[in-house]
C-alpha cells in the first residue's frame, strides 16, 4: 500500500503496474459508453472502446496498460501547454485579459462573455485559451512551430506532430470558436486577426499524442517546473502551482466540482477523451477513451482516475 505522506515517492514500480492491471479490469463494462465528440467530424472516426492508462513517475519511472502508446487529438489538454508558454511572456498582464474563476458553462459557452466584456472566465475554456493564443501569435513570428516545439522538448519526443486532417476538420466547422473570437475582438481582447489565431488554436488542439506521451510531457507539473529528466527549468515554481490551481478549479469545465470530489487531483481534459492529472511531487497520470460526458470529459477515463485515487490514496486531500 502506499502512503499518504505527500511528496514521498514510496511505491514500487510492480506495485503500481498490478494497480494499473486491475483497473483494466475494473473498467471494463464502462469502455464504449458515453459519446464520441462528432461536432468536430474527424473525431468522429475513432474507435470508441479505446483505452489507454499510463504513470510517469518524477523518477522516471512508468507502467501502462492498454492503448496507452496509441496516439489520440489531444484537443484542450493543449491549454495547458499554451497557458505555460503564455505565463512566461506576459505574466500579470495576463491576468487582465483572462480571469481565473470556474465558469460553470460548457467549454465552447459563448453566454458569459457579453456581460463580462469579452473576458473569458479562465485560460482553460475555449474563449480564454482564444487569448492565450493570441499572446502566442504576437510573441512568436511561427506560433504552430512554437507550440509543437515546445511541447516535443517537455515530451522529450520529435515525432510529436499536428494531425492535419483534424485540424482541417475543426477548421472548417469552428464557426462556434470562430464566434467567440470576433466577439472578444469586438471588445479588443484579441489583438491579432481573428482567423489567424484561430488557424494556431485549431493547430494546438489537433496535436497528437499518446498517453505514455502525455504523461512524460506533464512532469514539469508535478516537479515544481522542472523537467525531471534532465533538470532544466521549464516555468517558475510559482507558476506551476498556479496552474495546478487552475487545472483544480477550472480543467474539466462545468463539471469540475464533481471531478475534483471524485478524483481531487488537477486534471485537464479534451474531447478526444484525453485527461491527464498531476500528483504534486510524485507522478502524472494519463488516460484516454474517448466516450464522452455530457460535459465532455471522458466517462470511462474519470472512472479510472477515481480508481486509481481509491487504490493509491494519491489524490491531494
Ligand atoms: N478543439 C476543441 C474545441 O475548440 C477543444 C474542446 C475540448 O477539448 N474541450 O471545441
Amino acid at each position: 500500500m502506499f502512503s499518504k505522506n505527500k511528496g514521498h515517492t514510496d511505491y514500487d514500480i510492480m506495485t503500481l503496474q498490478h494497480i494499473l492491471d486491475d483497473i483494466y479490469t475494473e473498467i471494463q463494462p464502462h469502455i464504449g459508453k458515453g459519446k464520441v465528440a462528432d461536432y468536430i467530424p474527424a473525431l468522429k472516426r475513432i474507435d470508441p472502446t479505446k483505452f489507454g492508462l499510463s504513470v510517469c513517475t518524477i523518477n522516471g519511472e512508468r507502467a501502462s496498460v492498454g492503448d496507452a502508446s496509441e496516439r489520440f487529438s489531444i484537443q484542450s489538454i493543449s491549454k495547458v501547454f499554451t497557458l505555460t508558454m503564455a505565463m512566461k511572456i506576459a505574466q500579470e498582464a495576463l491576468w487582465k485579459r483572462v480571469g481565473r474563476e470556474p465558469s460553470g458553462n460548457r467549454f465552447n459557452s459563448l453566454v458569459q462573455l457579453e456581460s463580462e466584456n469579452g473576458i473569458p472566465r479562465n485560460p482553460l475554456i475555449n474563449a480564454g485559451a482564444h487569448i492565450i493564443t493570441d499572446i502566442l501569435t504576437s510573441a512568436y513570428e511561427h506560433p504552430k512551430e512554437a507550440i509543437v516545439q515546445f511541447i516535443r522538448h517537455v515530451a522529450d519526443t520529435t515525432t510529436i506532430d499536428f494531425d492535419l486532417e483534424v485540424a482541417k476538420s475543426e477548421r472548417e466547422t469552428g464557426n462556434r470558436n470562430l464566434a467567440m473570437g470576433y466577439f472578444m475582438k469586438s471588445f479588443g481582447n484579441i489583438h491579432n486577426q481573428v482567423r489567424v489565431v484561430l488557424d494556431v488554436y485549431f493547430h494546438q488542439c489537433a496535436i497528437a499524442m499518446s498517453c505514455e506521451e502525455l504523461a512524460q510531457a506533464f512532469l514539469y507539473l508535478a516537479h515544481d517546473g522542472i523537467l525531471p529528466s534532465t533538470g532544466e527549468r521549464v516555468i517558475a515554481k510559482e507558476d506551476t502551482d498556479r496552474i495546478n490551481a487552475l487545472m483544480l478549479t477550472c480543467g474539466m469545465y462545468d463539471s469540475v466540482g464533481d471531478f475534483a470530489y471524485r478524483v481531487g487531483l488537477p486534471s485537464k481534459s479534451g474531447v478526444g477523451g484525453g485527461i491527464v492529472s498531476i500528483v504534486p511531487g510524485e507522478m502524472v497520470i494519463c488516460v484516454w477513451s474517448p466516450g464522452l460526458s455530457e460535459n465532455g470529459n471522458s466517462l470511462a477515463g474519470t472512472k479510472a482516475l477515481e480508481l486509481f485515487v481509491q487504490k493509491t490514496g494519491k489524490g491531494i486531500f
